[in-house]
């Protein structure tokens, strides 16, 4: 399949999963129309990477369905500038989607194989994110404050690292619950102790992995 070929669908994706489900800023179309997603896919499944699902990526991770990157880059609200911090880089396409919209990223990566496949595959794609090995559910502290914080692994609750992190005014989202089903749900930061809620729908995502996570 050739770059055209892909594109057509990256457009049939954009068409039927993201704006029929009802999310129409064009700022978020022209991400997903541009992000070449079959890059933050092993070669050997790029002829899937526009279909409504998730994906293997290998190391037992999953690149996350179109339509929930999507679902979950929204509900931040992200504009030109913003700080984020996400936590699980996986393929490395969230990132690019984040960063395509302006977004100044920290990307935070437990496996080291994935996070050198993602930093690689940005990096010629020429997307100027920083993505580190470590153990998100910690944050990352030396670069806090973020503007917002997008958790891309199964969570058991909004860790306290990520709220002291978090700026007044600033939005978090991560699939919360138990290790096979989680609610994803969206969070201001309206105070420096307190949290406004949302449910977005229910998720499945694979579980986040450390000291205020899951055990492996
Ligand atoms: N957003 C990614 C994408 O677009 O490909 C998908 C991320 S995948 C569903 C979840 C990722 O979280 C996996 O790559 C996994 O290794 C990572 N992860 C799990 N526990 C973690 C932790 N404590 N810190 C950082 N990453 C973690």
């Amino acid at each position: 399949m050739g770059n055209a070929d892909f594109s057509e669908l990256r457009k049939i994706m954009v068409r039927e999963q993201i704006q029929a489900r009802g999310i129409t800023s064009p700022d978020m179309l022209k991400a997903f129309n541009e992000v070449p997603r079959h890059i933050f896919v092993p070669e050997e499944k790029r002829n899937l990477a526009y279909e409504d699902c998730p994906l293997s990526i290998g190391s037992d991770q999953t690149i996350s369905q179109p339509y929930i990157v999507a679902l979950m880059t929204d509900s931040l609200a992200i504009r030109r500038g913003d700080k984020v911090l996400e936590i699980g880089t996986g393929s490395g396409y969230q990132t690019a989607i984040l960063s395509f919209l302006g977004a100044r990223v920290y990307s935070i990566e437990r496996l080291s194989t994935l996070a050198k496949e993602a930093q690689k595959n940005l990096a010629s794609l020429g997307y100027n994110v920083t993505v580190a090995v470590g153990d998100g559910t910690e944050g990352w502290r030396e670069n806090a404050p973020y503007d917002k914080i997008i958790v891309t692994a199964a969570t058991p609750q909004f860790a306290h690292s990520w709220q002291e992190q978090l700026t007044v005014g600033g939005k978090i989202v991560a699939p919360i619950g138990g290790k096979l089903a989680q609610d994803l749900i969206v969070a201001d930061k309206i105070s420096t102790k307190h949290l406004s809620t949302r449910l977005i729908c229910s998720c499945r995502f694979v579980p986040l992995i450390g000291k205020y996570g899951f055990k492996e």
